[in-house]
């Protein structure tokens, strides 16, 4: 796991070397993404942005994110009834554990796909290129709730 910190440079320095300002907002931008914790939606990530520059538009937050996600630097889950998320400290496909009352989604906390994908693989002959698992559940916050 890296940490939040080598992930903000490494997100810095794509932006760099690809010609790309690093605007205050940006670097801010680069930050949270960098975390991502509870996989924020953009316009998550555009009112925490908003809170430390009022005068920020959310073009910049979504151009910044379609441009990370043009780079592999972010991870993007979609969902049709609710908004995409974001995932810009683990850009790779790997599984999620999503809280269905509060909708904070977090990566789990063992690796669990890695010997299906490459069972599917060995098995099917395919050359995978990404997959999807998403698991469901209560958080123990929200159970606490109840
Ligand atoms: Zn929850
Ligand atoms: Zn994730």
């Amino acid at each position: 796991m890296i940490d939040t910190e080598s992930r903000f440079k490494a997100l810095r320095d794509k932006l760099k070397q690809t010609d790309h300002r690093l605007t205050p907002q940006r670097a801010a931008l680069l930050r949270l993404l960098a975390a991502s914790e509870g996989h924020p939606s953009a316009s998550d990530l555009y009112d925490q942005i908003k809170a430390q520059f009022p005068t920020t538009s959310p073009a910049t937050v979504y151009k910044t994110l379609h441009l990370l996600k043009e780079m592999g630097e972010v991870l993007e889950l979609g969902f049709s009834d609710d908004d995409n998320r974001y995932d810009g400290h683990n850009p790779a496909p790997h599984p999620h554990l999503i809280c269905v009352r509060c909708h904070k989604i977090i990566d789990p906390p063992i690796r669990v796909a890695e010997s299906l994908v490459q069972e599917v693989t060995d098995r099917s002959g395919y050359k995978i290129i990404g997959h999807r698992f998403d698991i469901y559940g209560v958080c123990p916050a929200c159970q606490g709730r109840a």
